[in-house]
């Protein structure tokens, strides 16, 4: 499979790993976790670029940010405490239902935010919280996720580095994740990422991200206008229901239908307000 490999690099420094990629281009591949390269053809990578050795293994707060670096996987991420101040009791659970215990041993957050396959997992969670993504193109660049995704970032990253994803630790946020699948160790055939915030009983703000659909994550703004503004009652939690499987931008692929991907969405939605009316209403009780 990697019979056109030609070189393996191990740089220490991230100048040296951007200009390697670029002395390379295009037959430079990057190297997080290593798994694409055991199940894809990649005739065009011949000198594949290793990120261990870069400073890129780090989880550190930094002003109400929690800043995860791009070799981080999903396990190191699980196991960290800090994991709680972004979303407490939710994020662990939703990192902890991707793929088997040793694929998260192995999947890196820059190897699956660089991938991004339309069904993966990392994408629309890290959308949902609304982070941030840092690249290293010869210089350190910090964009909004839902704008990098927006631009041409497959192009962007054949001459960059992801470095870390940026998540704000923010103490209103309540958030859930859901990703339904055929089995439980399967891809998506869709998931849902919710973040709400609350003010005074109300939502002031949502941001809901719908993947897998079978397209690349999306931001549901039309059920966002409806939620914000209202208390999160079962009416509105099944208005908001009720619209989405009717407007669910989803298609038919070959693993299950549109109609059926309609009704995943309003189920995903449910499933995720009720956990997080639940939460909240608990967070007021204490
Ligand atoms: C059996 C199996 C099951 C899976 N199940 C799931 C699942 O349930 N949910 C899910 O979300 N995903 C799943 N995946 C997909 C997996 O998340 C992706 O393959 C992911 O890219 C693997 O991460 P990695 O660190 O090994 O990436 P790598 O294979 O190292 O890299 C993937 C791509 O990203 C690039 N890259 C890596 N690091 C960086 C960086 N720092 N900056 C820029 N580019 C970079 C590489 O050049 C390469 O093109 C599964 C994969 C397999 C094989």
């Amino acid at each position: 499979m990697l019979k056109e490999v030609v070189e393996f690099y191990a740089p220490r420094e991230l100048e040296e790993a951007h200009g390697l990629l670029l002395k390379h281009y295009p037959h430079a591949q990057l190297v997080g976790g290593g798994l694409d390269l055991t199940w894809r053809e990649r005739k065009e990578a011949r000198y594949l670029i290793g990120l261990d050795h870069l400073p890129l293994k780090f989880i550190k707060s930094e002003e109400g940010t929690l800043e995860v670096g791009a070799m981080v996987t999903i396990r190191e991420l699980l196991e960290n405490e800090a994991l709680e101040n972004v979303a407490p009791d939710s994020l662990k659970p939703a990192l902890k239902a991707i793929a088997t215990p040793l694929l998260r041993g192995v999947i890196t957050v820059g190897g699956s935010l660089a991938r991004a396959y339309p069904w993966s997992d990392l994408p629309a969670l890290f959308l949902g919280l609304e982070s941030k993504i840092g690249i290293f193109d010869g210089k350190y660049r910090v964009f909004e996720l839902r704008e990098f995704y927006e631009g041409d970032f497959r192009e962007v990253l054949r001459r960059a580095l992801i470095t870390k994803v940026l998540i704000p630790q923010s103490k209103g946020r309540y958030f859930s994740y859901r990703r339904f699948t055929r089995t439980e160790v399967d891809i998506p055939l869709l998931n849902q990422a919710v973040s709400l915030h609350f003010r005074e009983g109300k939502i002031e703000h949502a941001r809901i991200f719908l993947g897998a659909r079978p397209g690349f994550p999306l931001e549901l703004e039309e059920i966002e206008g409806l939620l914000e503004g209202k208390e999160l009652s079962e009416g509105v939690i099944g208005e908001a229901c009720a619209m989405l499987r009717e407007s669910a931008p989803v298609e038919s692929d070959f693993r299950i239908s549109k109609e059926f991907r309609k009704h995943l969405a309003g189920v995903l939605l449910e499933e995720n307000l009720r956990e997080i009316k639940g939460k909240y209403e608990s967070s007021i009780q204490a």
